[in-house]
């Protein structure tokens, strides 16, 4: 049978690999050597559900959105990852990660950031689990998201301000990686979504995984079926996303929607919509579609949405993508902004900005009466309100 699940090499159809300098390669052989052993085992899973149930509150539930539903002429429910602790789907990653670099012997945990989401989530599980955390961050987003940066301080984290290229997302993670080089006998490198070396991209789609088992559950509970006709979700790295179509991936009677950032319009030169403008290149160890120049140089991606502008995109999408598994919009920051306003007006729900240009995708897909949506709510919006409210101003 065809599957888009990576195969037994770390690929996603010609997406994927491990493309590593050498002194990772034994870092990244005992990983890959580990997680799905670790994964499976009984041990782990009992920790890791127990902590998803009591600390993260999961299951998240699937809410059937009425008025979104009137508006849009068919049944749309709300996968709600925004309830989790700390507002997003990240912490279920994070959890997982730390756990599994406990049972490897690992002392010390990095990570990278970019809007800072992902440094809170694991600067959490680092306090929870009596672990030393070293977050990197560009020093033009430590400026952009102070919240963040004080909330990892007062988790216990290291925050190191990276001063290297556009002071971003793209250049915290060279440095994280540096760091790793440095430290490959002590320290492990948790990375927030399905980017980055096999076996990381399927490591972290298997965390998230546990959002599309909740979706059949309550699927099954709600729709007495345990399949939506069409999943939604938005795509930065790819991680919301891949945990919600993870145990459909390969099931065709469900239609795949991502959303990607557009920023001002893709002919802008202002975008993060890697699917739409991205080409074949390798991007902190893995080959998939990358925003670059003619010289292979990585642009500087834009969107109002910080979450969502990487330069890259995840190997499993990118496949997903040229495969026609999954059809990709590009979604502009105006689109996305109107549908945060939308949500929040017809349901009560404020989202996260990301969460918006999946929201924002409801306009553009014409849907059947009987049809039956599920879509992610990513986040929360609250990290996002004055910019919310600034838009229009
Ligand atoms: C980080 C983040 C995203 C984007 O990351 P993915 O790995 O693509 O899921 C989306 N939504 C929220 C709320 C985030 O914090």
């Amino acid at each position: 049978m065809k599957t888009y699940q990576v195969n037994e090499e770390g690929f996603y159809g010609d997406f994927g690999g491990a493309y590593i300098p050498e002194i990772l390669h034994q870092c990244v052989e005992d990983l890959k050597n580990s997680y799905l052993q670790v994964l499976e085992s009984e041990e782990f899973k009992k920790e890791y559900a127990l902590l998803l149930k009591d600390y993260v509150g999961r299951p998240s539930p699937l809410y059937l959105a009425n008025r979104l539903s009137d508006k849009y002429g068919c049944k749309i429910y709300l996968k709600r990852e925004d309830l989790n602790h700390t507002g997003a789907h990240k912490i279920n990653n994070a959890i997982g990660q730390v756990l599994l670099a406990r049972k490897m012997g690992k002392k010390r945990i990095i990570a990278e950031t970019g809007a800072g989401q992902h440094g809170v989530a694991t600067a959490t599980v680092c306090a929870l689990m009596n672990m030393e955390c070293v977050v990197y961050m560009g020093k033009t987003d430590v400026e952009r998201q102070h919240v963040n940066v004080e909330k990892m301080k007062m988790l216990g984290a290291k925050v190191e301000a990276v001063t290297s290229g556009n002071m971003t997302l793209k250049d915290a993670t060279n440095e994280a990686i540096r760091d790793w080089c440095c430290h490959p006998e002590d320290t492990y490198y948790v990375i927030g979504s399905t980017v980055g070396p096999h076996p990381y991209p399927d490591m972290v789609a298997r965390l998230q995984s546990i959002i599309s088992e909740e979706i059949k559950d309550q699927m099954m509970e709600h729709e007495g079926r345990d399949y939506p006709d069409y999943l939604i979700a938005c795509v930065g790295g790819g991680s919301n996303a891949a945990g919600t179509i993870y145990h459909y991936i390969d099931d065709e009677r469900v239609t795949i929607v991502l959303a990607e950032a557009g920023g001002k319009g893709i002919e802008t030169g202002l975008s993060a919509a890697t699917i739409q403008l991205g080409r074949l290149g390798i991007i902190h160890g893995s080959k998939t579609l990358i925003i670059q120049d003619e010289d292979g140089q990585i642009t500087e991606p834009y969107s109002i949405s910080a979450g969502l502008d990487y330069p890259g995109i995840g190997p499993m999408h990118a496949n997903l993508a040229k495969e026609h598994r999954a059809t990709v919009l590009a979604i502009n920051d105006d689109e996305a902004v109107k549908a945060a306003y939308e949500l929040t007006r017809l349901e009560g729900i404020i989202p996260a900005l990301e969460s918006a240009h999946a929201l924002a995708a409801l306009e553009k897909v014409q849907f059947k009466p009987s049809d039956v949506v599920v879509l992610t709510v990513s986040g929360r919006g609250d990290k996002d309100i004055e910019t919310y409210l600034n838009y229009y101003k």
